[in-house]
């Protein structure tokens, strides 16, 4: 079973760059790129300075030099940023790719009943899909961006202090006063905005209404009630866009006006370091320029923290799909033909801790025995099934196998001994040939002819364009139910299987198609064991024991024609269901294969 461990975890963002097993050397090219890329900008805004610096003493030359360098440096940087977001691409997708397979195989070994309590399908899909998609959209676009912008900012930040530091220190004060102070006229820029787009879109759900009960308004003569309320939700919205852009406008001049401060603020300590000559003429552009990138950069501080917020907490839905338990799986996968193929004792089982479904249920099968389950909806009979095929494990009791343990079994091993053919016939998409074939990966045509044949399906078949190629449409959609039903019969044929699990399987068809598929049904079945599960007793004529459930208990068993003898719930089902009648109870012959029990 794989290790869960949903408590104790790591900042979930890089548990799945580990669990995605990411290229770390994409990431460093990544880090790499984007350091030198903003050390390359600092640099470009310093030679600009040292340019401007040389022309102020006449050193033309060299004013000159410190100028074609900062011409040809940013060209080193869009080959490297070139290069960074290819690095992006590469590692990013293929993290994703490797999440989607893993969460695929984690899907398909997953433990069902962990599955069913913790994760509905809709929601692991959910989870695959959008949050993977949303997940990859903030890694790689807001994320390396945000990332790119925090390097810069601190390469800037270095720079200044190297430039003057008595700069560095002042600006560094001025700086975050003036970035609360756009922050707070910010944010009631966008609520007003927000509010404006409202009102907007409350005048459009009028006009929406119209237009998809428009014979409604034909036929009442509206238009003048419909007309007015349009009007009248226009109109709000106008007045509440005009004040908004008013308000909105008024902020904004005054987000200018602090933003001109701190420039001006700057300016004037600029000014007062020069005249003290600390600082240089070419220094203060050289600050002027990479100061826009530390600004930037701390602008961005509270973005940062919210996309890192929302990366978290979609990594944290990958991570738990990834982390869905496996199932209990053993090593032993040899069989002890001579012990009995499959045997409950006292097995109790509830999907959840509250109820129990099976309550000490005891049911053997032997090799080529057919045992009947019966019983009314919701006794049980299903979760037997399930619990054969160790879909969910029991609470209570011993399930054994060939008379091992199930805990010992290696899961594959074992199910390669049982062929399942459920109530719904469930087709994938592709052809028939593929549904056929399914899960039988070295089978040949010759073998699903024969198959086809042996179920009946093979006149149909051939008469189709296609043939055994011919797509069967979303989940069989252009099949009929007994078609459907009788390609099921043709994949667990070509399983080959020891124990052949029916649940219902004809209870959804009408009679004639019931008549076809049981034909099928028992070629299927020929020198098999079977555990078959009916409601319907016509369909369970041939079996050499039964089990009759109610409420998740036996409550009887024995060949058939000793419990129509006991006269109890099995007779009284029988006549029920008009198999037989108080005179003539003979419908049964008992075969010949002798019951595990009794
Ligand atoms: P049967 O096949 O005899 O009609 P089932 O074995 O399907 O009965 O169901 C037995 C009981 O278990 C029913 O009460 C049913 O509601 C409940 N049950 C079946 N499947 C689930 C499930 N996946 N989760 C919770 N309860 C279930
Ligand atoms: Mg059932």
């Amino acid at each position: 079973m794989k290790d869960t461990n949903l408590t104790k975890r790591k900042q979930p963002i890089l548990r799945l760059l580990q669990l995605g097993s990411v290229k770390w050397y994409g990431l460093i090219l990544i880090i790499f790129c984007s350091v030198t890329r903003s050390i390359i900008k600092a640099f470009t805004s310093y030679q600009l300075g040292a340019a401007i610096d040389a022309l102020s003493v006449q050193e033309l030359i060299s004013s000159f030099t410190h100028l074609m360098i900062a011409i040809v440096l940013p060209f080193g940087g869009s080959i490297l940023m070139a290069v960074e977001n290819r690095s992006i691409g590469v590692t990013m997708e293929s993290l994703f790719l490797s999440i989607r397979l893993r969460s695929f195989t984690t899907l398909a070994e997953a433990d069902v009943s962990y599955l069913e309590r913790e994760m509905r399908s809709g929601d692991v899909s959910s989870r695959l899909n959008s949050d993977l998609e949303n997940l990859n959209s903030i890694l790689s676009g807001q994320f390396t961006w945000l990332f790119t912008v925090l390097i810069q900012t601190f390469v800037s930040v270095g720079f200044c202090m190297f430039v003057s530091w008595q700069l560095s220190i002042a600006y560094f004060l001025i700086l975050p006063i003036s970035i609360w102070g756009i922050q707070k006229i910010s944010k009631p820029i966008s609520r007003y905005q927000t509010k404006a787009s409202e009102r907007t879109g409350a005048s459009m759900n009028v006009a929406v209404d119209m237009l998809s009960n428009i014979f409604v308004v034909k036929s009442f003569h509206a238009y003048d009630e419909m007309n007015a309320r349009y009007t009248q939700e226009v109109n709000l919205a106008y007045k509440e866009t005009t004040r908004s852009n008013k308000i909105v406008s008024i902020l904004m001049a005054l987000k200018l006006v602090v933003s001109i401060m701190q420039v001006g603020i700057l300016f004037y300590f600029s000014l007062y370091y020069l005249k003290q000559g600390l600082i240089t003429v070419g220094d203060i552009v050289v600050f002027i320029s990479l100061s826009t990138y530390v600004r930037e950069g701390f602008g961005l501080i509270d973005y940062v923290a919210r996309a890192l917020r929302s990366a978290s907490s979609l990594a944290e839905r990958i991570i738990q799909v990834i982390d869905i338990p496996g199932e209990q799986d053993g090593k032993d996968n040899k069989k002890d033909s001579t012990k009995p193929l499959v045997s409950l004792q006292n097995v109790s089982f509830g999907y959840d801790t509250m109820q129990e479904v099976l309550k000490g249920v005891s049911i053997q099968v032997r090799d080529k025995q057919k045992v009947g389950l019966i019983g009314h909806s919701g006794s049980g009979k299903s979760t037997v099934i399930r619990l054969i095929c160790r879909f969910y494990i029991q609470t209570k009791g011993e399930i054994e196998f060939y008379g091992k343990p199930a805990e010992c079994w290696d899961l594959c091993a074992l199910r390669k001994n049982f062929a399942l053919v459920p109530q719904e016939p469930f087709l994938f998409q592709g052809t028939i040939f593929d549904n056929i074939a399914y899960g039988n990966a070295n089978c040949s045509e010759a073998d699903v002819i024969r198959a086809s044949k042996e179920v009946g399906l093979w006149d149909f078949v051939s008469g189709l364009s296609g043939g055994l190629y011919t797509h069967v449409g979303d989940y069989g959609a252009q099949l009929s139910g007994g078609q459907k039903q009788r390609i099921c019969i043709a994949r667990a044929m070509l399983k080959n299987a020891q124990l052949i699990l029916l649940d219902e399987v004809t209870s959804a068809l009408d009679t004639k198609t019931e008549e076809v598929v049981k034909k099928s049904l028992d070629k299927l079945l020929a020198n098999r064991a079977a555990i078959i599960v009916a409601h319907k007793l016509s369909t369970i004529q041939d079996v050499d024991y039964l089990y009759c459930f109610s409420d998740g208990e036996v409550i009887e068993h024995g060949t058939p024609k000793k419990l129509l003898s006991q006269k109890g719930y099995f007779y009284q089902m029988c006549i029920k269901q008009g198999l037989i009648s108080e005179e003539n109870t003979i419908y049964w012959e008992d075969g010949d294969a002798e019951a595990g029990k009794d």
